[in-house]
Protein backbone atom coordinates (compact mmCIF):
# COMPACT_ATOMS: atom_id res chain seq x y z
CA UNK A 1 0.00 0.00 0.00
CA UNK A 2 1.33 3.46 -0.81
CA UNK A 3 -0.16 7.33 -0.48
CA UNK A 4 -0.78 8.40 -3.93
CA UNK A 5 0.46 11.46 -3.83
CA UNK A 6 1.06 12.61 -7.74
CA UNK A 7 -1.15 15.38 -9.67
CA UNK A 8 -4.11 14.90 -6.50
CA UNK A 9 -5.45 18.27 -7.50
CA UNK A 10 -7.06 16.14 -9.75
CA UNK A 11 -9.27 12.99 -10.12
CA UNK A 12 -6.37 11.97 -12.65
CA UNK A 13 -4.61 8.81 -11.60
CA UNK A 14 -2.44 6.18 -12.73
CA UNK A 15 -2.31 2.57 -12.05
CA UNK A 16 -0.42 0.84 -14.44
CA UNK A 17 2.95 1.90 -16.90
CA UNK A 18 5.76 4.29 -17.00
CA UNK A 19 5.18 7.22 -14.84
CA UNK A 20 7.10 9.28 -17.20
CA UNK A 21 4.33 8.24 -20.36
CA UNK A 22 1.33 9.94 -19.64
CA UNK A 23 0.48 13.98 -19.45
CA UNK A 24 -2.79 15.47 -17.68
CA UNK A 25 -4.12 18.06 -20.49
CA UNK A 26 -6.45 20.86 -20.01
CA UNK A 27 -9.94 19.77 -21.58
CA UNK A 28 -10.60 16.66 -19.78
CA UNK A 29 -7.85 15.11 -22.16
CA UNK A 30 -5.08 12.33 -21.30
CA UNK A 31 -1.76 12.48 -23.34
CA UNK A 32 -0.16 8.93 -23.89
CA UNK A 33 2.80 8.80 -25.19
CA UNK A 34 2.84 8.02 -28.49
CA UNK A 35 2.90 4.24 -29.98
CA UNK A 36 2.36 3.86 -33.79
CA UNK A 37 0.76 -0.03 -32.75
CA UNK A 38 -1.61 1.73 -30.70
CA UNK A 39 -2.64 4.96 -32.54
CA UNK A 40 -3.62 2.18 -35.65
CA UNK A 41 -6.07 0.31 -33.41
CA UNK A 42 -7.48 3.45 -31.93
CA UNK A 43 -7.99 5.26 -35.55
CA UNK A 44 -9.90 1.34 -36.18
CA UNK A 45 -11.89 1.50 -32.79
CA UNK A 46 -13.60 4.79 -33.17
CA UNK A 47 -15.41 3.60 -36.34
CA UNK A 48 -15.81 -0.18 -34.91
CA UNK A 49 -18.87 -2.05 -32.95
CA UNK A 50 -16.56 -1.10 -29.39
CA UNK A 51 -16.34 2.65 -30.05
CA UNK A 52 -18.43 3.39 -26.91
CA UNK A 53 -16.22 0.81 -24.93
CA UNK A 54 -12.95 2.76 -25.52
CA UNK A 55 -12.09 6.28 -24.82
CA UNK A 56 -12.73 8.73 -27.01
CA UNK A 57 -9.09 9.54 -29.16
CA UNK A 58 -8.70 12.65 -30.73
CA UNK A 59 -5.49 11.85 -32.94
CA UNK A 60 -1.77 12.84 -31.80
CA UNK A 61 -0.12 16.29 -30.52
CA UNK A 62 3.51 17.07 -29.42
CA UNK A 63 4.42 18.72 -26.68
CA UNK A 64 7.96 19.18 -25.43
CA UNK A 65 9.47 17.73 -28.13
CA UNK A 66 7.37 13.91 -27.62
CA UNK A 67 4.61 13.11 -29.45
CA UNK A 68 1.27 12.01 -27.34
CA UNK A 69 -2.21 10.59 -28.35
CA UNK A 70 -5.12 12.41 -26.60
CA UNK A 71 -7.55 10.49 -25.23
CA UNK A 72 -10.78 11.52 -23.04
CA UNK A 73 -9.74 11.07 -19.60
CA UNK A 74 -12.12 8.28 -18.47
CA UNK A 75 -12.03 9.93 -14.67
CA UNK A 76 -12.89 13.45 -15.75
CA UNK A 77 -15.95 15.07 -13.53
CA UNK A 78 -15.64 12.04 -10.92
CA UNK A 79 -15.66 12.50 -7.11
CA UNK A 80 -12.88 10.32 -5.33
CA UNK A 81 -13.23 7.76 -8.27
CA UNK A 82 -12.09 4.25 -7.17
CA UNK A 83 -10.56 2.38 -10.03
CA UNK A 84 -9.00 -0.81 -11.09
CA UNK A 85 -6.83 -1.97 -14.06
CA UNK A 86 -7.27 -5.46 -15.14
CA UNK A 87 -5.10 -6.92 -17.36
CA UNK A 88 -6.76 -8.95 -19.62
CA UNK A 89 -5.66 -12.27 -21.51
CA UNK A 90 -3.72 -15.42 -20.62
CA UNK A 91 -0.50 -14.12 -21.65
CA UNK A 92 1.08 -10.61 -21.44
CA UNK A 93 3.68 -10.96 -24.29
CA UNK A 94 3.36 -11.36 -28.13
CA UNK A 95 4.45 -14.37 -29.76
CA UNK A 96 6.87 -12.46 -31.57
CA UNK A 97 7.91 -10.70 -28.66
CA UNK A 98 8.74 -14.08 -27.10
CA UNK A 99 10.43 -15.91 -30.28
CA UNK A 100 12.43 -12.50 -30.55
CA UNK A 101 13.47 -13.30 -26.74
CA UNK A 102 14.32 -17.18 -27.67
CA UNK A 103 16.40 -16.28 -30.55
CA UNK A 104 18.44 -13.64 -28.80
CA UNK A 105 18.48 -15.42 -24.72
CA UNK A 106 20.60 -12.80 -23.50
CA UNK A 107 20.78 -12.13 -19.57
CA UNK A 108 18.84 -9.46 -18.13
CA UNK A 109 20.18 -8.30 -14.23
CA UNK A 110 16.95 -5.49 -14.65
CA UNK A 111 14.33 -9.04 -14.65
CA UNK A 112 16.45 -11.15 -12.65
CA UNK A 113 15.86 -8.31 -9.74
CA UNK A 114 12.13 -7.81 -10.38
CA UNK A 115 11.73 -11.39 -10.26
CA UNK A 116 13.96 -11.54 -7.11
CA UNK A 117 12.22 -8.83 -5.24
CA UNK A 118 8.84 -10.31 -6.43
CA UNK A 119 9.10 -13.94 -5.22
CA UNK A 120 13.22 -14.77 -3.62
CA UNK A 121 12.60 -17.99 -4.60
CA UNK A 122 11.50 -17.59 -8.03
CA UNK A 123 14.78 -17.65 -9.30
CA UNK A 124 16.60 -20.80 -10.20
CA UNK A 125 20.00 -22.07 -8.68
CA UNK A 126 21.59 -21.28 -12.11
CA UNK A 127 19.95 -17.57 -12.48
CA UNK A 128 21.00 -16.76 -8.97
CA UNK A 129 24.76 -17.74 -9.96
CA UNK A 130 24.24 -16.00 -13.41
CA UNK A 131 22.45 -12.80 -11.70
CA UNK A 132 20.19 -12.87 -14.75
CA UNK A 133 17.10 -14.50 -16.39
CA UNK A 134 16.66 -14.66 -20.12
CA UNK A 135 13.68 -12.05 -21.16
CA UNK A 136 11.56 -14.85 -22.31
CA UNK A 137 11.91 -16.59 -18.96
CA UNK A 138 10.58 -13.79 -16.92
CA UNK A 139 7.86 -13.24 -19.40
CA UNK A 140 6.40 -16.45 -19.01
CA UNK A 141 6.84 -16.51 -14.98
CA UNK A 142 5.36 -13.13 -14.73
CA UNK A 143 2.25 -14.76 -16.31
CA UNK A 144 2.20 -17.99 -14.03
CA UNK A 145 2.92 -16.12 -11.29
CA UNK A 146 -0.21 -14.24 -11.67
CA UNK A 147 -3.66 -15.12 -12.47
CA UNK A 148 -3.13 -14.46 -16.28
CA UNK A 149 -2.39 -18.00 -17.46
CA UNK A 150 -4.92 -19.70 -15.56
CA UNK A 151 -7.81 -17.08 -15.43
CA UNK A 152 -6.85 -15.21 -18.24
CA UNK A 153 -7.02 -11.66 -16.45
CA UNK A 154 -4.87 -10.21 -13.55
CA UNK A 155 -5.78 -7.49 -11.59
CA UNK A 156 -2.49 -4.95 -12.05
CA UNK A 157 -4.16 -2.56 -9.61
CA UNK A 158 -7.05 -0.77 -7.61
CA UNK A 159 -6.66 2.94 -6.40
CA UNK A 160 -9.48 3.00 -3.72
CA UNK A 161 -11.45 6.46 -2.44
CA UNK A 162 -9.40 7.51 -0.35
CA UNK A 163 -6.44 7.91 -2.82
CA UNK A 164 -4.14 4.40 -1.79
CA UNK A 165 -3.19 2.44 -4.37
CA UNK A 166 -2.89 -1.37 -3.99
CA UNK A 167 -0.53 -3.51 -6.32
CA UNK A 168 -0.46 -6.24 -4.68
CA UNK A 169 -3.77 -8.00 -5.74
CA UNK A 170 -1.19 -9.06 -8.72
CA UNK A 171 -0.21 -11.90 -6.56
CA UNK A 172 -3.92 -13.14 -6.58
CA UNK A 173 -3.29 -16.60 -7.78
CA UNK A 174 -6.94 -18.09 -7.18
CA UNK A 175 -10.41 -17.65 -8.00
CA UNK A 176 -11.11 -17.21 -4.42
CA UNK A 177 -8.43 -14.52 -3.97
CA UNK A 178 -9.60 -12.94 -7.14
CA UNK A 179 -13.39 -12.17 -5.85
CA UNK A 180 -12.60 -11.40 -2.52
CA UNK A 181 -10.56 -8.55 -4.36
CA UNK A 182 -13.44 -7.47 -6.46
CA UNK A 183 -15.37 -7.27 -3.04
CA UNK A 184 -12.80 -5.08 -1.66
CA UNK A 185 -12.72 -2.67 -4.56
CA UNK A 186 -16.04 -2.48 -4.75
CA UNK A 187 -17.22 -2.64 -0.82
CA UNK A 188 -19.79 -5.24 -1.79
CA UNK A 189 -22.03 -2.40 -2.83
CA UNK A 190 -25.09 -3.92 -4.39
CA UNK A 191 -25.78 -1.51 -7.06
CA UNK A 192 -22.59 -1.08 -8.60
CA UNK A 193 -21.71 -4.95 -8.73
CA UNK A 194 -24.77 -4.96 -10.65
CA UNK A 195 -23.67 -2.15 -13.02
CA UNK A 196 -20.50 -3.86 -13.60
CA UNK A 197 -21.63 -7.33 -14.26
CA UNK A 198 -24.40 -5.72 -17.26
CA UNK A 199 -21.32 -3.51 -18.90
CA UNK A 200 -19.03 -6.70 -18.91
CA UNK A 201 -22.07 -8.10 -20.77
CA UNK A 202 -23.34 -5.55 -23.02
CA UNK A 203 -18.90 -5.47 -23.42
CA UNK A 204 -19.54 -9.32 -24.92
CA UNK A 205 -22.10 -8.52 -27.16
CA UNK A 206 -20.04 -5.79 -28.54
CA UNK A 207 -16.58 -8.25 -28.91
CA UNK A 208 -19.01 -10.57 -30.75
CA UNK A 209 -19.89 -8.48 -33.31
CA UNK A 210 -16.16 -6.63 -33.42
CA UNK A 211 -14.03 -6.88 -36.95
CA UNK A 212 -11.36 -5.38 -34.58
CA UNK A 213 -11.49 -8.17 -32.16
CA UNK A 214 -11.64 -11.02 -34.67
CA UNK A 215 -9.02 -9.54 -36.43
CA UNK A 216 -6.54 -8.92 -33.62
CA UNK A 217 -4.06 -10.58 -30.66
CA UNK A 218 -5.16 -8.54 -27.93
CA UNK A 219 -2.08 -8.37 -25.49
CA UNK A 220 -1.41 -6.43 -22.32
CA UNK A 221 -4.82 -4.80 -22.80
CA UNK A 222 -6.70 -3.79 -20.00
CA UNK A 223 -10.44 -3.60 -18.84
CA UNK A 224 -10.41 0.21 -16.50
CA UNK A 225 -13.26 0.04 -13.96
CA UNK A 226 -14.18 3.30 -12.58
CA UNK A 227 -16.87 4.46 -10.16
CA UNK A 228 -17.50 6.73 -7.56
CA UNK A 229 -20.20 7.76 -4.40
CA UNK A 230 -22.75 8.55 -7.01
CA UNK A 231 -22.73 4.10 -7.95
CA UNK A 232 -22.47 5.71 -11.36
CA UNK A 233 -19.82 2.61 -12.25
CA UNK A 234 -18.39 2.01 -15.93
CA UNK A 235 -15.93 -0.51 -17.73
CA UNK A 236 -13.77 0.66 -20.54
CA UNK A 237 -11.18 -1.06 -22.91
CA UNK A 238 -7.35 0.80 -22.81
CA UNK A 239 -4.09 -0.10 -23.72
CA UNK A 240 -3.55 -0.85 -27.04
CA UNK A 241 0.22 -0.86 -27.38
CA UNK A 242 0.49 -4.20 -27.85
CA UNK A 243 -2.12 -5.31 -30.02
CA UNK A 244 -1.68 -6.06 -33.86
CA UNK A 245 -3.50 -7.26 -36.39
CA UNK A 246 -3.11 -10.91 -37.86
CA UNK A 247 -2.44 -12.09 -41.01
CA UNK A 248 -5.12 -11.43 -43.19
CA UNK A 249 -7.92 -14.16 -43.99
CA UNK A 250 -7.01 -15.27 -40.05
CA UNK A 251 -9.77 -14.59 -37.47
CA UNK A 252 -9.31 -15.30 -33.73
CA UNK A 253 -11.51 -16.97 -31.42
CA UNK A 254 -10.33 -15.45 -28.22
CA UNK A 255 -12.04 -18.47 -25.96
CA UNK A 256 -9.19 -21.44 -26.56
CA UNK A 257 -6.57 -21.68 -24.82
CA UNK A 258 -3.12 -20.78 -26.64
CA UNK A 259 -0.44 -22.93 -28.56
CA UNK A 260 2.62 -20.94 -29.71
CA UNK A 261 1.58 -20.18 -33.85
CA UNK A 262 -2.46 -19.91 -32.88
CA UNK A 263 -2.24 -16.08 -31.79
CA UNK A 264 -4.61 -16.42 -29.32
CA UNK A 265 -4.71 -14.44 -26.28
CA UNK A 266 -7.45 -15.69 -24.22
CA UNK A 267 -9.69 -12.42 -24.09
CA UNK A 268 -12.77 -13.93 -23.87
CA UNK A 269 -11.75 -16.20 -21.29
CA UNK A 270 -10.70 -13.78 -18.73
CA UNK A 271 -13.91 -12.08 -19.61
CA UNK A 272 -16.25 -15.34 -18.74
CA UNK A 273 -14.37 -15.30 -15.22
CA UNK A 274 -14.47 -11.72 -14.35
CA UNK A 275 -18.16 -11.67 -15.56
CA UNK A 276 -19.07 -15.06 -13.29
CA UNK A 277 -17.14 -13.69 -10.41
CA UNK A 278 -18.90 -10.48 -10.57
CA UNK A 279 -21.96 -12.81 -10.74
CA UNK A 280 -21.02 -14.57 -7.76
CA UNK A 281 -20.31 -11.50 -5.73
CA UNK A 282 -24.04 -10.02 -6.50
CA UNK A 283 -25.73 -13.37 -5.06
CA UNK A 284 -23.84 -13.90 -2.18
P1 LIG B 1 1.45 -0.84 -19.26
O1 LIG B 1 1.74 -1.26 -20.67
O2 LIG B 1 2.58 -1.01 -18.32
O3 LIG B 1 0.17 -1.46 -18.72
P2 LIG B 1 0.97 1.81 -20.41
O4 LIG B 1 2.10 2.78 -20.33
O5 LIG B 1 0.69 1.18 -21.72
O6 LIG B 1 1.15 0.73 -19.27
P3 LIG B 1 -1.85 2.23 -19.88
O7 LIG B 1 -1.99 0.84 -19.39
O8 LIG B 1 -2.54 2.62 -21.14
O9 LIG B 1 -0.32 2.64 -19.92
O10 LIG B 1 -2.39 3.20 -18.74
C1 LIG B 1 -1.81 3.18 -17.46
C2 LIG B 1 -2.80 3.67 -16.43
O11 LIG B 1 -3.19 5.02 -16.74
C3 LIG B 1 -4.10 2.89 -16.37
O12 LIG B 1 -3.99 1.80 -15.46
C4 LIG B 1 -5.07 3.92 -15.86
O13 LIG B 1 -4.97 4.02 -14.45
C5 LIG B 1 -4.56 5.21 -16.47
N1 LIG B 1 -5.25 5.55 -17.73
C6 LIG B 1 -4.88 5.19 -18.98
N2 LIG B 1 -5.69 5.72 -19.93
C7 LIG B 1 -6.60 6.46 -19.27
C8 LIG B 1 -7.73 7.27 -19.67
N3 LIG B 1 -8.05 7.43 -20.97
N4 LIG B 1 -8.44 7.89 -18.71
C9 LIG B 1 -8.12 7.73 -17.42
N5 LIG B 1 -7.09 6.98 -16.97
C10 LIG B 1 -6.33 6.35 -17.87
MG1 LIG C 1 -1.66 -1.04 -19.29
MG1 LIG D 1 0.73 -0.81 -22.38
Amino acid sequence: IMQWSLQRQSSWVQLAGHQGNFRLSEGGEVLKRFSEVEAVCLQALMVDPLRSFVPQYYGSVNRGGHSYIRLEDLLSGLKNPVIMDCKMGVRTYQEEELTRAQTKPTLRADMYLKMKKADPTAPTKEENEQQGVTKWRYMQWRDCNSSSSTLGFRIEGVMMDNGTVHRDFKKALTAVQVTEALLCFTKSQLPILKSYHSRLQALGESLKESPFFKTHEVIGSSLLFVHDRTSKASIWMIDFGKTIPVPSGMELRHNVPWALGNREDGYLIGLANLSSFLGQAIDQ
